[in-house]
């Protein structure tokens, strides 16, 4: 585990706003006795809920984030958002 001291900002996925805060935990039961414990997001200016969140330090991009964004987009045209 690396430890990072740069500050992290949550990014919402769907309309990357900056105004996410932390909405607890969820224990999705994924079958007999492995439930996995998800963390919880919700995004105060779309209404986002969801584990899934981008985070961000406070940087400048660097081209492993930009690849990642091409990621998310690919993966938001494939969830519709
Ligand atoms: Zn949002």
């Amino acid at each position: 585990m690396e430890n990072k001291e740069d500050k992290t900002q949550l990014i919402c996925p769907k309309c990357r706003s900056g105004r996410i805060v932390y909405a607890g935990t969820t224990v999705s039961s994924g079958g007999a006795g492995t439930g996995t414990t998800d963390q919880r997001y919700l995004c105060k200016d779309c209404g986002y809920v969801g584990s899934f969140v981008l985070d961000v330090s406070g940087r400048e991009k660097t081209e492993s984030d930009i690849a990642m964004e091409e990621d998310l987009m690919k993966i938001k045209k494939e969830l519709g958002l």
